[in-house]
């Protein structure tokens, strides 16, 4: 039996482009920009002063609030300033300069040996983890959940198209991955661990279920459909429990953290190591050479376009997976902690978005995970209809993208979603 929700897509996952590319290590240039802020919530105060020098792993940036997390150098060297830069989705965020100095020494946490609830908790504030498949909330918040949590649900299923970073990784360190579910478990007190991997990586199924001794965790063959990775999509597949609308997973029992966020926690608790490196995808027929990386925050993504090489013609890049990802205008931007991949897309790889009217086909709420009528929110958007537009319930939009995936007159249904929740917000409607 393979577990799955209700709607959903089936994209083609290309990731054959990558997924037989094992990791290799991105060179670090001369200089590296670490962005304030990495993750939901506040930014980070600065904690060094220009000509400080610095180590891999000394703390940069001071958690300025309960939703932040700390910021690390990456690199060993000297703290040339700040610069202010614009980030992916074209935010202007405050970066640390840091002159590399080419020797990657180390300054690391002491490691923690068999670590109670309380030391995995705050570990996991001090080396900044946040969720590394890209939402980058911070991981302390959703381990110190009010409620009584009874499944932790790791979220291996990694489900947008093109991205293999999580499925290398349960290949390459599936016993460190069970080591990291292990303290997770332990800082949630939770009865029982799910570990949900779509049925298109049975090598990871298999690699995961190998490393199995705790009678209480499990492995669950999930249906290779999109969006599986999708929290609450995840959780109903392996429990049929619905989170309430607005609500957070721990208020049905339930945390879940996805395979690299699990890795990142290990190497805080085990290693000592604080989160300032991450394994991401590099891929795309506009890439001459796709491949998964590691690679240091802060370095330039024109720095890996360079070292991977590019194709002429590619015509759209994409920082994230293509359903979910955000189009870039330049390749200024860095890697933060929550870069999981980024995308050079062909022109045979896109769909031109010239929008038409709606027909009334039905096609993008027949798809909807969160069962919404995203034509009617389009529609009101259009209009300025915003209090009507409530009505159909956008906040509850999980920006997943398969309504826009389906629809025949190829209407801007997520940019109408998020446009809605921004009015909404921006009206106090
Ligand atoms: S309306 Fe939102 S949740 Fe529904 S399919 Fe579209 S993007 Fe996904
Ligand atoms: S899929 Fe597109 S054309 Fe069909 S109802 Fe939805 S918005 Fe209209």
């Amino acid at each position: 039996m393979k577990y799955t929700f209700r709607r959903g897509i089936h994209p083609e996952d290309n990731k054959k482009l990558s997924e037989s590319c094992p990791f290799e290590e991105m060179p670090t240039g001369s200089k590296v920009y670490i962005p304030l802020s990495q993750h939901i919530g506040a930014p980070c105060t600065a904690c060094v002063e220009p000509g400080a020098m610095v180590k891999a792993g000394t703390l940069i940036g001071l958690s300025n609030g309960y939703v932040s997390a700390n910021v690390h150098s990456s690199v060993s060297g000297k703290v040339l300033g700040f610069e202010m830069r614009e980030n992916a989705q074209g935010r202007k965020l405050r970066h640390i300069v840091i002159e590399n100095d080419g020797l990657y020494e180390e300054e690391n946490l002491p490691p923690l040996e068999n670590p109670t609830k309380e030391q995995i908790i705050l570990r996991c504030k001090e080396a900044g983890i946040v969720g590394m498949g890209g939402a980058t909330f911070p991981t302390h918040v959703k381990l110190e959940a009010k409620n009584k949590i009874n499944i932790f649900i790791v979220n291996g299923s990694e489900c947008e198209p093109y991205i293999t970073t999580d499925y290398r990784m349960m290949l390459n360190f599936p016993k460190e991955i069970m080591e990291g579910i292990g303290y997770i478990k332990t800082a949630l007190q939770a009865n029982e661990v799910a570990i949900g991997i779509e049925a298109n990586k049975p090598d990871a199924i298999a690699a995961m279920t190998k490393e199995l001794t705790d009678p209480d965790t499990h492995v669950y063959e999930l249906k290779t459909k999109y969006p599986q990775g999708g929290e609450k999509q995840l959780i109903y597949a392996i429990t049929k429990m619905k989170v309430p609308d607005g609500g957070l997973p721990s208020e049905v029992g339930a945390v879940v953290l996805n395979i690299s966020t699990v890795y990142a926690l290990w190497q805080a608790v085990k290693l000592g190591k604080p989160c300032y490196s991450r394994y991401m995808t590099v891929s795309g027929e506009g890439i001459k050479r796709p491949c998964n990386l590691h690679v240091r925050i802060g370095v330039p993504l024109s720095e890996i376009t360079e070292y991977l090489g590019v194709n002429e013609g590619y015509v759209k890049a994409v920082f994230g997976g293509p359903m979910m990802g955000f189009s870039l205008a330049s390749f200024k931007p860095v890697t933060s902690k929550g870069s999981s991949a980024l995308l050079l897309l062909s022109k045979k790889e896109i769909r031109p978005i010239e929008p038409t009217p709606c027909i009334n086909c039905g096609r993008c709420a027949s798809v909807c995970p969160m069962n919404l009528m995203p034509m009617m929110t389009d529609r009101l958007i259009l209009k300025d209809m915003i209090a009507e537009a409530k009505k159909f319930n956008p906040m509850s939009c999980i920006e997943c993208g398969c309504c826009a995936y389906v629809c025949p007159a190829k209407r801007p249904l997520v940019q109408s979603q998020r446009l809605a929740k921004k009015l909404i917000r921006e009206r106090k409607i």
